[in-house]
């Protein structure tokens, strides 16, 4: 996001060099397609309480207060793939519970869920429709 070919302002300081390969962008959109929040519900040690068609609801996993396993305030669409809690007023896609469940930015909880589920993250810069990714770079 850094100022991109705008070049009317001079800046006096001079951009700081991003370290190559330290930050590519994720595209989240293909991120959040290629997970089942069925998957990140089992992660989560989510419960449901009940199902109607795609609609689950049960405890919020989100909550670690006992008392709250008792209700049903968190309610998701299986698939749709987005959830929302009546009780802590959170809510999201697949990617914004698990970054909820583990309370780091989204870029890095992203980069951790697919580690769990052993899936390779697709990033933004990088063709993905039918490509393998080359191996063995790293
Ligand atoms: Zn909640």
């Amino acid at each position: 996001m850094a100022g991109r070919g705008v070049g009317q302002k001079i800046d006096a300081r001079p951009p700081r060099p991003l370290k190559r390969g330290m930050m590519k962008s994720i595209a989240f959109d293909r991120a959040r397609q290629a997970i089942q929040i069925e998957e990140v519900l089992r992660l989560v040690g989510f419960v449901p309480r009940t199902r109607r068609g795609d609609q689950w609801r049960g405890p919020c996993p989100l909550e670690r207060d006992p008392l709250a396993a008792h209700d049903r305030s968190f309610s998701v669409n299986v698939r749709r793939g987005i959830w929302r809690c009546f009780h802590c007023r959170r809510g999201g896609n697949v990617l914004d519970l698990w970054a909820a469940y583990t309370e780091e930015p989204i870029y890095a909880s992203t980069i951790d869920l697919f580690a769990r589920l052993g899936i390779a993250v697709p990033w933004a810069d990088h063709g993905f429709a039918g490509t393998r990714t080359g191996k063995g770079s790293r």
